[in-house]
C-alpha cells in the first residue's frame, strides 16, 4: 500500500465505512481497503466520496 494514502474522514460509498478510502499518490485512482470499491479519477472530480469532518 505504499503508493496509496488514506483520506481522513472519507466515507466509502459502497460499504459505508469511514477512513477506509485510500488515494493513489499520483491522484489517479481511489479505492476502499475494506471492500472492492475502486474508482479511477478521470477529468471529472470524484463526486461520490464524501468527507466526514470530525470537527
Ligand atoms: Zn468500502
Amino acid at each position: 500500500m505504499k503508493d496509496y494514502k488514506f483520506i481522513a474522514g472519507a466515507l466509502c460509498p459502497q460499504c459505508g465505512e469511514i477512513d477506509s478510502i485510500v488515494l493513489k499518490n499520483d491522484d489517479s485512482e481511489i479505492k476502499c481497503v475494506l471492500c472492492n470499491y475502486f474508482k479511477k479519477k478521470d477529468h471529472n472530480q470524484i463526486e461520490s466520496i464524501r468527507i466526514v469532518s470530525d470537527d
